[in-house]
């Protein structure tokens, strides 16, 4: 008469993991709509606009990078395309290695630049053809 009801807990384990990530998701989703809700469809780093299928690459970044800070306002978030996201997260690391300014920031001139290549070609005698 014993109750040998004991099923093995991986079941539901598995269960309560699936759940979980749902509820993530779903929670993921519903700031990032209520993210899009308040703020215009624009990166908040290099200002670019994005709509219709685009828009999957605008990204809802937490400034206190805290993903379960959702204040209502919003006040939380700032809405990054995908690149100024990773940007954003790679400074902040950074931030944590180094005191000083980042390396590699400096930028060379372009070497083929030459401003008066125009204006040489409008001094040249045309060909008549
Ligand atoms: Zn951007
Ligand atoms: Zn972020």
């Amino acid at each position: 008469m014993s109750s040998r009801n004991t099923r093995p807990d991986k079941d539901k384990l598995n269960q309560i993991v699936a759940e979980a990530r749902r509820d993530r998701e779903a929670r993921e989703k519903t700031y990032r709509e209520r993210a899009l809700k308040i703020y215009p469809w624009i990166c908040a780093r290099c200002e670019r606009e994005f709509e219709g299928k685009r828009l999957r690459e605008l990204t809802v970044h937490h400034k206190d990078h805290n993903h379960d800070n959702n204040p209502p306002d919003g006040s939380n978030w700032e809405l990054l395309c995908l690149y100024c996201h990773d940007n954003e997260h790679s400074k902040y690391l950074d931030e944590e290695w180094y005191d000083g300014p980042t390396p590699g920031g400096e930028q060379e001139p372009p070497s083929t630049y030459r401003p008066f290549a125009g204006l040489e070609a409008l001094l040249k005698p045309k060909k008549k053809k």
